[in-house]
């Protein structure tokens, strides 16, 4: 790990969200991340840089100290194994609830042995067994919606935001698993060897957070 701060953000909703909240931090990257090819983004301060990953491998950038700092979103921090991380502030951006749903008319049936699609595949798994609920949960990378159309889950479990793409598929959203937002994860090792400036940024960003939800600024 180099000294300074190195942030771990993903392409899209995240960085376009993290963006305005960074800079009322004082941190505004020198390239614009959507255009750049780089993937490690300079900023306006020297001793501050980005590195732009899939959002999956957030988690696992931080952990093993390739990054000081993240963001990542919930459903992302759910899915991931491990406890090398520290979780200090809901950014509150990127929001939308993690949710089961199925095809319209089933919400009451309940085959023996559900058949649920998804990408989080722990989330599932863990949500089904503590309601003591028999499912076998089967692994897609994308386009979960389709599943249940062509037979081959009963359920999926997926992000909604609008409940847009759900019904455009026929689906209706049956059960909350957990609201989700963005939040900030920070290196335990870099919490302590970095804590000035680990501590610094993060309360700035805190007050940027707390200015939003007044509805002053962003
Ligand atoms: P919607 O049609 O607005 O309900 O959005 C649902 C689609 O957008 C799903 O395919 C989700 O995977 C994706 N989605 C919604 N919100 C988010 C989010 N905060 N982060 C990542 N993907 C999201």
């Amino acid at each position: 790990m180099q000294a300074g701060l190195t942030i771990a953000l993903s392409k899209g909703r995240i960085f376009r969200d993290s963006l305005p909240l960074l800079a009322e931090a004082g941190v505004v990257p020198l390239d614009d991340p959507e255009k750049s090819r780089k993937l490690i983004l300079r900023t306006n301060r020297p001793d501050v840089s980005l590195v732009v990953i899939r959002a999956a491998d957030v988690p696992t950038y931080v952990e093993y100290g390739a990054a000081d700092l993240g963001v990542a979103g919930k459903d992302v921090l759910m899915e991931h194994e491990g406890d090398g991380l520290y979780e200090p502030l809901d950014l509150q951006i990127a929001r939308c609830r993690m949710m089961v749903a199925g095809r319209a008319g089933e919400e009451g049936a309940h085959p023996r042995r559900l058949r649920v699609a998804t990408k989080y595949v722990r989330t599932a798994r863990a949500f089904y067994a503590e309601r003591g609920v028999q499912a076998e949960v089967i692994k897609l990378y994308g386009s979960m919606e389709l599943a249940p159309l062509v037979g081959l889950a009963d359920r999926i479990v997926d992000l909604v935001d609008t409940g847009n793409t759900l019904r455009a598929n026929g689906l209706v959203p049956m059960d909350l698993i957990a609201p989700i937002s963005s939040r900030l994860v920070v290196n335990k090792a870099s919490m302590k060897m970095k804590h000035a400036a680990v501590k610094a940024l993060t309360a700035d960003l805190a007050a940027a957070v707390a200015r939003r939800a007044r509805g002053e600024g962003g």
